[in-house]
């Protein structure tokens, strides 16, 4: 019986590097809960991680959780295989995610039963997807139209 060779590196997404900076982000997902830093002085919420607030430029922070509601800014279907470990979503959208609070975040659109009826300014909210090797991403899902 043939079987594909894989490797594991091939089989594995491609993963985001976990910084001192940015681990209460990725620790918070663990727990179902979206936080982005936001800033001590002026209430600015803000991502991705920066040292200094982008508005008033102040260096104190803390991290609070949003909404996880925004709404499609943009986005993207890849019809097409561009890592091995995609295969299985084709095809899949990609969105730039504009939160409520204001800051964009790029992820992947799950669930999405056809590709035809996504649009900019959808409605989505996050969902959380754990994968295999502890870490957990935030993905986010259309809310259902209404009228
Ligand atoms: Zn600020």
């Amino acid at each position: 019986m043939a079987t594909e060779n894989v490797s594991d590196e091939e089989a594995l997404p491609p993963l985001p590097q976990i910084t001192e900076e940015t681990r209460p982000f990725w620790d918070s997902c663990k727990e179902g809960v979206l936080r982005l830093q936001r800033c001590s002085d002026c209430s600015e919420f803000r991502f991705p991680f920066s040292v200094a607030c982008p508005n008033c430029l102040s260096m104190s922070f803390r991290w609070e959780p949003v909404s996880g509601r925004g709404s499609i800014f943009s986005f993207v279907t890849f019809q097409r295989l561009y890592h091995k470990a995609f295969a299985s979503l084709l095809p899949y959208m990609v969105a730039v995610v504009e939160l409520s609070e204001g800051p964009r975040l790029v992820s992947r659109l799950a669930a999405v039963k056809e590709t035809d009826s996504v649009k900019c300014g959808a409605p989505v909210k996050v969902r959380f997807e754990q994968l295999s090797h502890g870490l957990v991403l935030p993905l986010f899902e259309l809310v259902g139209e209404q009228g």
